[in-house]
């Protein structure tokens, strides 16, 4: 498969036209000639490198060297390691990700959360139905109750906007 390195690489030019810089993105590489398996496609994180003003990739996934550049696109890649990886990396890799988004003590702590507002918009609903059945004829306010319970739904979006950052 020697014949195809080179002239396998994409043209530098075409290859990064729309690609944004800000982001990451797996492709295709080809290990290094000392690897055991010289002619496996690997997958490497391919970032822009500002103070090189150049696009990269770095090492395969499964931790191998690789020769830099990436292959084609859609190049199938066959190394089991870095396929292994690959579902972890894309996700790390999507916009809007962030790291804690995989710690699972960051996730229970969001669970313990939601499911805290849920225990006080029911206690809330309890406490409405306590005062309707205590004092009859009461009505509640309906300006009051609605702003109870957006007060409640508010910590909802609280959550939400600490879960979208
Ligand atoms: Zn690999």
């Amino acid at each position: 498969m020697a014949e195809v390195e080179g002239a396998e690489l994409m043209d530098p030019m075409s290859e990064t036209s729309d690609l944004d810089k800000s982001c990451r993105y797996l492709r295709p590489v080809r290990a290094t000639i000392i690897s055991d398996d010289p002619d496996g496609v690997h997958l490497a994180v391919y970032e822009w490198l500002p103070m090189f003003d150049a696009w990269a990739t770095g090492m395969g996934l499964c931790g191998e060297s690789m020769m830099q550049g990436a292959l084609p696109e859609g190049t199938v890649a066959t190394c089991a390691s870095c396929l292994e990886y690959k579902p972890k990396y894309e996700r790390m890799l999507a916009p809007g990700y962030r790291p804690e988004d995989d710690d699972p003590d960051v996730l229970r702590q969001r669970a313990e959360t939601a499911e805290l507002q849920v225990l006080q918009a029911k206690a809330l609903v309890a406490k409405w139905r306590q005062i309707a059945a205590a004092e009859e004829g009461v009505r509640m306010r309906v300006d009051t109750a609605a702003a109870v319970l957006l007060a409640t739904l508010d910590g909802f979006n609280d959550l939400r906007a600490e879960v979208e950052g």
